[in-house]
Formats: C-alpha cells, sequence, structure tokens
C-alpha cells in the first residue's frame, strides 16, 4: 500500500502526520511511503531524515491512503483521488461541506477525533496524544506570562511565596496542566463535574475543589454532560470564589459535540487579582471564560486572557511523534494483507469513517 504524508497547508500549523521513526516501521511492513518535500521540516524532520528511514519524496496525493494532520484545504480536496483513503483530525462533525466535498470526489474519510475513547482504541487516541501537548504548554505559557515565579523561592533577597493555580477540567489536558503546574513547584487545584476524577487529581499532589453540594455530571463514554441551569449557576458562584485565590487559572472543560460551558463570567475576571493569567484552552469552541477571544490576548482589569487554538502546534516534534504513533497503529487496525480492508461492524471503522464509496456515512 502507498501512504503519502503531505506537507500541511493550515497557517501555524508545524505538525506533520508521519514522523521517520514510524515510517521506518511502515516500510518494514511492506508499505511505501512518499513524503512531499519539506513536509517535515517545520517539526524538526528533514528530508533527509524522511529518506534513510525509507521514504521517496514527491506527491503525497498519488497514495492509497494520504495521513494529514488538519482538514484538507479546496486546493487538496482537487488533489485527493478517487478512491483513495485520507486519514485526519478533520472535525467532521462541524464541517458538513468539506465531508460532503470529500464523498463527491468518493475519497474514504477517516477523521479521528472521532474514534471512541474504549481501550482497544488507546494506541490511536490523537484527543488525549495532543491534549497532553495542549495541558503541558498552557501551562508554560501561564509561567511565561505571570508576573511571578511558580516555586516558592528562600533567597537573600527574601522569601517568595509559590504560584496558585486553578485548573478548571481535569481531563487528558486537565490533568497533564496539573502535572506540570505541580512539576514547576506551584500550589495547585483541579476541579471537574466527574467525581471520579478526584482521585487522579490528588495522585498528582494537587487538591481537588469540590462544591460544597457536589455536581456530578457524569455522561457517557467517561465525558461529561451538560448540566442543568440551576447546576451551572451553582457552579459559576463556586468558581467566581475559587478564581479570586488564583493566579493562574488554566481550563480545559468541554462537552463533545457542544459549546464549551462557561465557568469564568467577567464578573469573576474582574474579581481576580490583577497580574493573574487565564489560559482557556476551550477558545476554539466558545472558551469556558466569557472574555476568551480565539488567538487574541486579552486584558481585563489587569488580568491576561489567553484563548490558544492549536497548542500541539507549538510542539511539533513531539507532537508529530504522538500523533504518526496513533496513525500507524489506527492504520494497523485497517490493512490486512497489505490493504484497507473495512469491516463497518467494527466500531473504531464506523465511529470514524465518515465518506465512503459516495457517500457520508455521519448520522
Ligand atoms: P474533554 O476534553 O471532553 O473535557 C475536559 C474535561 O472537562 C472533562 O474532564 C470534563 O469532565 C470537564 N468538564 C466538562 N464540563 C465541565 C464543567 N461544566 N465544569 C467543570 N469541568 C467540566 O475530556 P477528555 O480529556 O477528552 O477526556 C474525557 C474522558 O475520556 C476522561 O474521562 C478520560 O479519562 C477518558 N479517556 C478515556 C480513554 C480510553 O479509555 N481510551 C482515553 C482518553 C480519555
Amino acid at each position: 500500500m502507498k501512504i503519502g504524508v503531505p506537507k500541511e497547508t493550515l497557517a501555524g500549523e508545524r505538525r506533520v502526520a508521519l514522523v521517520p521513526d514510524i515510517v521506518a516501521k511502515l516500510v518494514k511492513d511492506g508499505h511505501q511511503v512518499v513524503v512531499e518535500p519539506g513536509a517535515g521540516v517545520a517539526a524538526g524532520f528533514t528530508d533527509d531524515a524522511f529518506r534513510t528511514a525509507g521514504a521517496s519524496l514527491g506527491d503525497a496525493w498519488t497514495a492509497d491512503v494520504v495521513c494529514k494532520v488538519q482538514k484538507p484545504s479546496p486546493a487538496e480536496v482537487g488533489k485527493a483521488r478517487e478512491g483513495a483513503a485520507l486519514v485526519g483530525l478533520f472535525q467532521a462533525a462541524t464541517n458538513a461541506e468539506l465531508v460532503g466535498q470529500l464523498a463527491k470526489r468518493r475519497v474514504t474519510t477517516f477523521s479521528l477525533e472521532r474514534l471512541p475513547r474504549i481501550t482497544r482504541a488507546q494506541a490511536m487516541d490523537v484527543l488525549s496524544s495532543q491534549a497532553t501537548a495542549a495541558g503541558y504548554k498552557a501551562v508554560l505559557l501561564a509561567a511565561g506570562t505571570v508576573p511571578k515565579f511558580f516555586p516558592m523561592l528562600v533567597t537573600a533577597a527574601g522569601t517568595l511565596s509559590p504560584a496558585r493555580v486553578l485548573v478548571l477540567g481535569a481531563g487528558v489536558a486537565g490533568l497533564q496542566a496539573i502535572a506540570t503546574a505541580r512539576r514547576l513547584g506551584a500550589i495547585v487545584s483541579g476541579f471537574d463535574v466527574r467525581p471520579a476524577v478526584k482521585e487522579q487529581v490528588e495522585s498528582l499532589g494537587a487538591k481537588f475543589l469540590a462544591m460544597e453540594e457536589q455536581v456530578q455530571a457524569e455522561g457517557t463514554g467517561g465525558y461529561a454532560k451538560e448540566l442543568s441551569e440551576d447546576q451551572h449557576r451553582r457552579e459559576l458562584e463556586f468558581l467566581a470564589r475559587a478564581v479570586k485565590d488564583a493566579d493562574v487559572v488554566v481550563s480545559t472543560a468541554a462537552i463533545p459535540g457542544k459549546r464549551a460551558p462557561v465557568l469564568v463570567t467577567r464578573a469573576a475576571v474582574e474579581g481576580m487579582r490583577p497580574g493573574s493569567v487565564i489560559v482557556d484552552l476551550a477558545a476554539e469552541t466558545g472558551g469556558n471564560c466569557e472574555l476568551t477571544q480565539a488567538d487574541t490576548p486579552v486584558v481585563h482589569h489587569g488580568v491576561t486572557i489567553l484563548g490558544p487554538v492549536n497548542l500541539p502546534a507549538t510542539l511539533p516534534l513531539h507532537a508529530s511523534q504522538m500523533y504518526a504513533r496513533n496513525v500507524a497503529s489506527f492504520l494497523a487496525h485497517l490493512v490486512k494483507d497489505g490493504k484497507l480492508q473495512l469491516d463497518f461492524a467494527d466500531e473504531i471503522t464506523r465511529a470514524t469513517c465518515v465518506t465512503h464509496d459516495g457517500k457520508v456515512l455521519m448520522s
């Protein structure tokens, strides 16, 4: 099977879908890999490294399976070959037009954000691997913006108290943010509406913040569900008090397929100390802070609010390495006897395949 790796075209995207180590494994398994010249350069992987791994350099869109990170641009859709497969993070649920175009071109499209969060799919779980990068980087961004040290310092010039970091939403990104802030020596608290995460937050050395009257919103598949209006009002009141004590708030709360819940209101921001920082990882889906603007820093009452939308792209080497491993595991799941063999009775194939044989398969 011929596997293609184009250079990503979205502005600011520095990741690449496959890295040389993984290419070498695919070649060893009998596949051909064709990489667009320069595809890995922004992530730190040279054309030579791909060549040494056994890839050829050329037009990646001639392949049977094209592996991407971001959704294809209109020009790329034009290059997609009839009958070929396309794998990547296409946010299919919110890109109906793109999905329709790919179906029309008779491309078989796999949108990896739709992978079920089941044990069998863990090695393919791009959401987890990229959220790990985002959670880590969010804390570094906050540490570089807040006008304080993170750790407590005892120096000849005096004793400096540690920064207080509050992480809202303790999923994959949130737990990584907690771990990173702890490593930097901050005093860290975590909050989530899924009580199951309390133990995980505490095992990282952070305090789990619990509302007097605990809100429990565990939905299906380990995800959270939307709170009722009354629960949400109580949550906002609780968090307005909690954020007052924080130098840094990292927010990661999300509900699949919905707008991100608002957790920090304008009034709550106004209650924070000047110099405090909010890094809102939910910016792309509307933001956890009422004042967040995607990719545009906001300063309100001395509080800086950052809403970066693609932090994994700022850690492109490791983010690509993890992504590539996820993609290779996904391909291994689909390929039998050197070819893609789709079994729509399989949960992983059914969930991720959004176009096939000229049809849109999403319900
Ligand atoms: P996510 O990105 O959907 O959400 C991030 C966090 O926000 C979640 O912990 C969620 O509970 C929380 N949240 C939602 N609404 C909130 C609110 N109003 N207030 C506070 N917090 C709120 O989550 P994720 O990181 O993708 O992880 C989702 C779940 O899937 C987790 O339980 C994770 O452990 C699980 N998971 C399972 C597997 C697997 O078994 N293969 C792999 C990865 C993740």
